[in-house]
């Protein structure tokens, strides 16, 4: 018998407006959207940002014994989580059935995530207004403190302290629990406690990291958004195993999102940086938690042969050193075949040899971010895919 396996999707991770620019390219710019798909095959989504039209673009309908229903969670109703609702193209197709689940907002009363949807449609927003959605929906008030379940899957809602209300999902799946925590901010003990209820012993806890922990204390405080080191913090307190960096803020650069995880990882021995495409599944044999990063952004490679001196960090944490070569390389990066096993979202120092002029060689320094490790093609050896970063 096979282990039960979960396995959540990251379409969008940005926090606030999406980004375009290619100093933010490498996270990726869309607005939250995530899809777990349960052992039981049931499919769930969580927020409906720019993301989620990358997700209708690569559209499967859920495989759950017939059932081609997916459950919508949409945490609050600021734009950054809804506006990919106009671009899904499944909710166009008659055949697909949507259950939306948000709470009650005070602002909009009954049935708000219903007029959010009409709201955004209505002329001269948008082309065409909702009747053309010919996709079953079906809408669901929660609210803080509401716990029911989806085929095998406990799911849990919690309030957190942000502008307008926030709801945090926990998802209990056979293979492991899932917690959605983003757009929160620390500080209020009643929804501090909330938090920290929903998040208890969770293998993988997404939280909001917008902001460092100087902006936190000033020029953001009072703003709805956490830290990395408030997530650090709970994570060790409620003994979540896995922690996940999300809601980058708009300004924040690839390199600036790099050092917030470096000092995650000084104090935390698992934890990453939201990325677009990335990939986690729970429940596999070995590994609870395993991390694949996508493959789209490191394609584009050429055949090559560079011999190269490869030196950065193992999962353990070691410094290692050793000497390759590179046999496939672009602009953007190159696969590196390695015997070290280096730690996934860690920078790789590469030095390559270069055939230079008259016949003598020359020497090219890159940092390389890893995006990717597969199995080599020889044993004991590791395939590693890495980002070039200058
Ligand atoms: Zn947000
Ligand atoms: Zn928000």
């Amino acid at each position: 018998m096979t282990a039960p396996i979960a396995k959540l999707s990251f379409w969008g991770v940005r926090g606030s407006t999406p980004t375009v620019d290619p100093a933010t390219w490498r996270f990726g710019g869309n607005t939250p959207c995530l899809e777990l798909t349960a052992p039981d095959g049931t499919q769930f989504i969580l927020d409906c940002g720019t993301g989620l039209r990358m997700l209708g673009n690569r559209w499967g309908a859920p495989n759950s014994g017939g059932n081609s229903e997916t459950h919508i969670f949409v945490t609050h109703y600021h734009w950054d989580h809804i506006q990919g609702i106009p671009f899904f193209s499944p909710l166009y197709a008659e055949n697909n059935e949507f259950h939306f689940y948000s709470f009650r907002s005070k602002f909009l009363g009954r049935d708000s995530l219903k007029q959010v949807f009409e709201a955004q449609m209505a002329l001269p927003y948008f082309p065409v207004d909702m009747s053309a959605m010919n996709a079953k929906r079906k809408f669901k008030e929660v609210e803080g403190g509401d716990s029911f379940t989806i085929g095998e899957n406990k799911i849990t809602a919690k309030w957190l302290n942000h502008p307008q209300g926030c709801l945090g999902f926990r998802i209990e799946t056979p293979a492991g629990t899932v917690v959605y925590a983003t757009d929160n901010e620390p500080g209020d003990p009643r929804l501090d406690e909330s938090l920290r209820e929903l998040a208890a012993g969770a293998d993988l806890f997404i939280n909001d990291a917008q902001f460092t922990p100087e902006q936190l204390k000033s020029t953001r405080k009072g703003w709805g958004h956490s830290s990395w080191q408030e997530g650090v913090k709970l994570a060790r307190e409620i003994g979540a195993k896995t922690l996940v960096l999300f809601h980058h803020d708009p300004d924040s650069t690839d390199r600036m999102v790099d050092s917030i995880l470096r000092q995650a990882r000084e104090e935390c021995d698992s934890v990453f940086a939201a990325s677009e495409g990335m990939v986690i599944t729970l429940g596999a044999t070995g590994d609870n938690v395993q991390a694949h990063m996508p493959g789209a952004r490191t394609s584009l490679r050429r055949e090559a042969q560079f011999r190269a001196k490869v030196s950065g960090v193992t999962e353990d944490g070691k410094e290692f050193q050793e000497e390759t070569v590179v046999r496939d390389i672009s602009l953007q990066g190159a696969l590196i075949s390695l015997q070290n096993m280096p730690q996934l979202q860690s920078e790789l120092q590469v030095t390559m040899q270069t055939p230079g002029e008259n016949g003598l060689q020359s020497s090219m320094r890159l940092k390389g971010y890893v995006v990717r490790i597969d199995a080599g093609a020889e044993k004991g050896q590791v395939a590693v895919g890495v980002v070039f970063t200058d």
